[in-house]
């Protein structure tokens, strides 16, 4: 590898271990060892709803996550099935993602226990294995939770190899191991590569990454568009996407559309708190506070009328948030039949305060 390029790329991705489950356990030891679920409530293989975690204990039983939770009580009745306690997980979490920020200023959270730190800085794959196990020891002492971390070129790569040696692994891949690494690997090991994309694959005697490399890219365009471009790119180990904060994201939002137009205040004023929690939630989970809320009303016949407003001071709170949605909402409505509704927030704050980052590598 002598070509003229930037200095190597290196990607860690970090990925907790049955994060809600784990955190329960956490809390109540006396369930170590035993197979948890957290999600639905089962109600005695009745229960609707899905799995949203389960500890390795529980995943021997085939429990998995996003299963029916009906599903799950019938693999295992006795599993100790508990509600999810998101407030406590994201309490966690922000402790857990605080500590991985320290490490690098390139740092992104993809979901409440999940993150890639671009760390091409330290320089070496041996650096970035320390700083993996420095990190996991890190979590583990402030937190009592493990992780797994995945170390290579690329985001995918880091991805694939922190899901290799769950629990508590870490799996560094160097660059002159890609080839090692990948060519074993069912085509669905890729992200997104889903189950669809995998049988039309085998159909033409793909199974694994190797499989896939050696295809016609001409052919893998015809049959899968530009997303057969992306596979056989991604099968090459090449991955050049940036780790980044979404940023780029300037607004929190998420909007309810109905089935039938609703005229009825109540349900608006309810729903309208509903989509201001879920807003609020993702932006606590973020680690900012917002100064604009903006409120989307689409009347019957597409007629959009929207309006913002913003606070003195950032804020987190969902009361104040709630209060500034609703005067907005007041003042926006004119009880013609609503179509959809919906909330953003922007204006954002860094509620977190970076720490230094470790400059002795
Ligand atoms: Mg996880």
């Amino acid at each position: 590898m002598t070509e003229n390029r930037p200095a190597q790329r290196i990607i860690m991705h970090i990925d907790m271990d049955s994060f809600f489950a784990s955190v329960e356990v956490r809390e109540n030891p006396s369930l170590k060892g035993k197979p948890v679920v957290v999600g639905a409530d089962p109600k005695g293989g009745k229960g609707r709803g899905v799995v949203s975690t389960c500890s390795y204990e529980a995943r021997e039983y085939g429990i998995r996550s996003a299963m029916p939770v009906s599903t799950a009580y019938r693999l295992c009745p006795e599993c100790i099935f508990l509600p999810v306690n998101m407030q406590l997980y994201k309490k966690t979490s922000a402790n857990v993602m605080n500590i991985m920020r320290e490490y690098s200023d390139k740092f992104q959270q993809v979901s409440i226990d999940e993150a890639y730190l671009d760390i091409s800085f330290i320089g070496s794959y041996d650096n970035a294995e320390s700083v993996g196990r420095e990190i996991k020891e890190r979590i583990f002492h402030a937190e009592g939770l493990t992780c797994s971390v995945g170390i290579g070129p690329g985001k995918v790569i880091a991805k694939i190899a922190s899901g290799m040696n769950k629990p508590a692994g870490m799996t560094v891949v160097r660059p002159d191991a890609i080839r090692d690494f990948l060519d074993p690997l069912p085509v669905d090991a890729i992200p997104g590569i889903g189950k669809k994309t995998k049988v039309r694959l085998e159909k033409h005697g793909i199974v694994t990454i190797k499989d896939l490399l050696g295809c016609d890219i001409q052919e893998l365009k015809d049959a899968f568009g530009k997303h057969g471009i992306m596979m056989h790119r991604l099968a090459r180990g090449i991955d050049d996407s940036e780790v980044r904060e979404k940023e780029g994201q300037k607004s929190i939002g998420k909007q309810t559309t109905y089935p039938e137009d609703v005229s009825d205040t109540s349900i608006l004023l309810s729903d309208l708190s509903d989509l201001c929690e879920n807003v609020q939630n993702r932006l606590e989970l973020r680690g900012y506070s917002c100064r604009t809320v903006t409120v989307k009303i689409r009347y019957a016949g597409f007629i959009d009328r929207s309006k913002a407003d913003s606070f003195l001071h950032p804020t987190i709170d969902l009361t104040v948030i709630y209060e500034k949605a609703k005067d907005i909402f007041t003042d926006l409505y004119d009880e013609r039949p609503v179509r959809s509704l919906g909330v953003s927030l922007s204006g954002f704050d860094s509620a977190k305060s970076r720490q230094s980052r470790l400059d002795d590598f």
